[in-house]
């Protein structure tokens, strides 16, 4: 069988490592020229996961302490302190072990030239049809160099949240996105990019190393369809497997992509394998759309958000839940 993949993000790279693992030798890897040059050289430069990172890695036949950064225990969610499992892992250097022996392709893709196509581009979904009412999240990330050290952190603000990620000693990812307010407004008005300015901290240094913009799909797997048309096949954010209310996809992604291999010979098992699997992210996009509709918030969502904070082992009161969507609301 002869098979394309469009994409070498973190998805298209786990699905040519499960592919070749099991035996299919003629894959081929598609990835555009990178517009935006960031210094890690990939695109969204994401690094933060939590639980299940590990057990996917090793399914791919790989060591997952081999990409771990750093591991943390606790997250800070608007100056709480709250217990978690949250880790930070070197994306670019796990991307490039999984597509090994694969040859890079840097041109469109032929469609008709291949038995089955992988649409794995993320948000731009460069082969599927597009979305109808397509829920889209702007976001910025910097990578920044500081001398004082920052705890991971996490700040709601108006449908959306900025964060800061620890990579390495000094070394930190900080960005922001939101479904109303500038991303780049809302790191503005936290001085988390700019030293000194809040800190009051001459003495204090950060220095960017590089900056990126990107976005975020927020639609959720059941609003993502189709999934399959003609001879292409999505996999990842292309098809929704994002959670709404946190943004991640890292690991909701590679899991899309071991249940196409599961699923490689019957597209409706496919389908319906990715809704069930992903139907928690049809409440969480409820909620995302309450938010966005000021509407009065209940203790549904709040339950709601609480269960998505277990993915990463945390601790959250309903109360503080509750608090943090008020928060967000428009
Ligand atoms: C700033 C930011 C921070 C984030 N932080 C986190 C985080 O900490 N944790 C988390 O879990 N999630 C995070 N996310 C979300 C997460 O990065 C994505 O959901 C995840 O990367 C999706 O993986 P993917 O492989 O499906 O798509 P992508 O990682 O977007 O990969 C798609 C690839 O396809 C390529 N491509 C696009 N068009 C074409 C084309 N026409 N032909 C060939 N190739 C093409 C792109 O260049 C890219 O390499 C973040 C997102 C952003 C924007």
């Amino acid at each position: 069988m002869k098979i394309a993949i469009a994409g070498a993000g973190i998805c298209g790279a786990y699905l040519y490592r499960l592919l070749h693992n099991k035996g299919f030798d003629d894959v081929a890897v598609y990835e555009q020229e990178q517009q935006h040059k960031t210094g890690c050289s990939i695109s969204p430069c994401a690094w933060g996961t939590s639980l299940g990172f590990e057990p996917l890695v090793e399914h791919a036949g790989l060591d997952p302490a081999k990409y771990t950064r750093m591991q943390f225990d606790h997250v800070m969610m608007d100056e709480m302190r709250i217990e978690a499992y949250a880790l930070t892992f070197d994306k670019p250097l796990l991307i490039s072990d999984l597509l090994q022996d694969a040859v890079i392709q840097q041109s469109p893709i032929d469609t008709a030239e291949y038995d089955r196509v992988i649409d794995a581009t993320g948000v731009l979904r460069a082969y599927l049809p597009e979305i109808k009412d397509d829920l889209i999240f702007p976001c910025v990330q910097y990578c920044i160099r500081s001398s004082e050290p920052l705890d991971m952190s996490i700040k709601i603000s108006r449908i959306g949240y900025a964060w800061i990620f620890p990579l390495s000693d000094g070394i930190y990812h900080i960005g922001a996105g939101s479904l109303v307010v500038k991303p780049h407004d809302m790191l503005k008005n936290l001085s988390w990019v700019k030293q000194g300015v809040k800190q009051g901290d001459k003495n204090e240094k950060r220095e960017v190393i590089c900056r990126c913009a990107s976005k975020v799909r927020l639609t959720a797997p059941i609003g993502s369809r189709p999934y399959i048309f003609r001879n292409i096949w999505g996999t990842g954010e292309a098809i929704g497997c994002v959670a709404p209310l946190a943004g991640e996809g890292i690991i909701p992604g590679m899991r899309s992509a071991q249940i196409l291999v599961e699923n490689w010979d019957d597209h409706l098992a496919y389908e319906r394998a990715i809704l069930n699997e992903f139907s928690w992210m049809e409440e969480e996009r409820r909620v995302v759309d309450r938010l966005r509709r000021g509407e009065r918030i209940g203790i549904r969502d709040g339950l709601i958000l609480k269960e998505t904070t277990k993915r990463m082992n945390m601790k959250l009161h309903l109360w503080d839940a509750l608090k943090m969507l008020m928060r967000a609301r428009k």
